[in-house]
């Protein structure tokens, strides 16, 4: 089968679809509201209702994993389970009421690997669980479900011709998994009986149901034949057991394999949100702010660059100080060349970015230098923590710029001594201009005689003294 991927983030498999559009979305285009988990989420382009893919491009095929299967009921639990029944096919006495009991056990474990594994967990249940919680009733579920297909064969059998109780028959074979598997995963008679409950199994798998059917069918006779061949050449005491075992492990087996279906094709099955949605919700916030950020990228990649503005403008009503929501509407008002409305929105920006992201400052400053050559913040603080990350990214001469007489720009700025030395640091590492470093220096010594600073302008002092004498 082939995997459909995101159509923007080609590495993404892809876990909704718009059929209108149509796009394939993956998990990174459409975050979900985890306060209203049960609502489908929309298109980001045309607002239509997604449909859920599952599993269906992140899934294995389940006839691809055959070998995992028989691996998953070599697990202790189905071991232990299946060693279980061995003994209690030898040494339970034959009291109706013990074999019920054992039967609706076996019933329940059976259906818990089928509800396991349609949730892909890897480890099988415990020997315990079998013994503990509901579904004990499962098993009698089970038998009103074969009393009454012997029933319709029955009524079959009474039209007197070979082929409707042929085909009653085939009928009731091929729908009887679908039908195990509502019962498992629903646990109520009604929904194993409903033809529209099967049926949708059936319809959700479309003709690699037949796949399922033709596995479990070659499954279902295995114990069988092992045990034939195995009953030239053992005692009964033994071969009882043996068949037992068997039967229980190919069982688990069959479970597994059916609950991966489910797993595999859970999107049309409605089961879907179960699995998925766990990485993918988040509180309704961050709901919102994820949307806006996915839409607006989204937006920008069909080039609908007006409607990706919009929906930002209207994500930082709601959240006005988000620096992400910030740092993409600053980016795309600065490539749409909108450079008024960049500038007033830098205002606002740029002294958030600077108080907890100088690095996004930095770029947000030399974009603005773009837009107006010489532009300036007009905030101390602001100036001096972009300055120092473009310093750090060697763009030395913008942020000197930043620093240049800031103490007549700011005289009531209370750091004017630390941006200075970094100023000086940057003349001398970045420009290799000793002379103004020096200077710096000298002018933080006589104006802030009583900074704490003063050591580490000692310490720079000596080693510019050194690199004047070396040149
Ligand atoms: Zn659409
Ligand atoms: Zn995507």
């Amino acid at each position: 089968m082939e995997k459909s991927l995101c159509h923007y983030h080609p590495a993404q498999p892809a876990t909704w679809l718009c059929r209108s559009c149509p796009r394939h979305y993956g998990d990174c285009c459409t975050p979900l509201n985890e306060d209203a988990a049960e609502e489908t989420p929309t298109c980001p382009l045309c607002a239509s209702r997604l449909e859920f893919l599952g599993a269906a491009n992140t899934a294995q095929p389940f006839w691809e994993r055959i070998p995992k299967f028989f691996a998953y009921g070599l697990q202790t639990g189905p071991m232990a389970f299946s060693a279980l029944i061995a003994l209690a096919s030898l040494f339970m006495p034959s009291y109706l009421v013990l074999w019920l009991l054992l039967f609706s056990i076996a019933t329940k474990y059976f259906y818990s690997v089928i509800e396991a594994s349609s949730e892909a967990q890897k480890v099988a249940p415990s020997l315990a669980s079998a013994f503990t919680g509901p579904g004990f009733s499962l098993f009698f579920k089970q038998m009103v479900v074969f009393v009454l297909c012997f029933a319709a064969l029955w009524l079959a059998h009474d039209f007197d011709s070979e082929a409707i109780y042929w085909l009653v028959n085939i009928a009731l074979m091929l729908a009887m998994p679908a039908s195990i598997i509502r019962l498992a995963l629903d646990k109520t008679l009604g929904a194993a009986l409903s033809p529209e409950e099967v049926g949708q199994v059936i319809k959700a798998m479309g003709w690699r149901y037949l796949i399922l059917c033709a596995f479990l069918f070659i499954l279902w006779q295995s114990p069988s034949w092992v045990t034939m061949m195995l009953a030239e050449g053992l005692p009964q005491v033994v071969l009882f057991p043996v068949a037992a075992f068997l039967f229980s492990y190919f069982t688990v087996v069959m479970c597994a394999m059916m609950g991966y279906a489910v797993f595999q094709y859970q999107g049309a099955l409605g089961y879907a949100l179960a699995e998925e949605d766990s990485h993918n919700g988040y509180p309704v916030a961050e709901y919102l702010r994820r949307r806006a950020i996915a839409e607006a990228e989204i937006r920008i990649k069909e080039g609908q660059s007006q409607q990706a503005l919009e929906t930002l403008t209207v994500a930082l009503e709601r959240a006005p100080e988000d620096l992400k929501l910030n740092e993409r509407f600053h980016q795309l008002l600065f490539n749409l060349n909108a450079g008024d409305r960049c500038l007033r929105h830098l205002a606002h920006y740029l002294p958030m970015a600077a108080r907890s992201n100088p690095a996004m400052a930095a770029t947000a400053l030399l974009n603005a230098r773009k837009i107006q050559p010489d532009y300036l913040p007009d905030d101390a603080l602001v100036c001096e923590r972009t300055a120092g990350a473009l310093l750090d990214r060697h763009r030395t001469k913008e942020g000197l710029s930043l620093l240049r007489n800031l103490h007549q720009r700011f005289p009531d700025y209370p750091h004017i001594p630390r941006a200075y030395l970094r100023a000086a640091r940057g003349f001398a590492e970045g420009l290799g201009q000793i002379e103004p470093a020096q200077k710096l220096l000298a002018f933080i010594r006589s104006r802030y005689p009583q900074t704490p600073l003063l050591s580490e302008v000692d310490t720079l002092a000596a080693i510019l003294e050194r690199m004047a004498a070396k040149g």
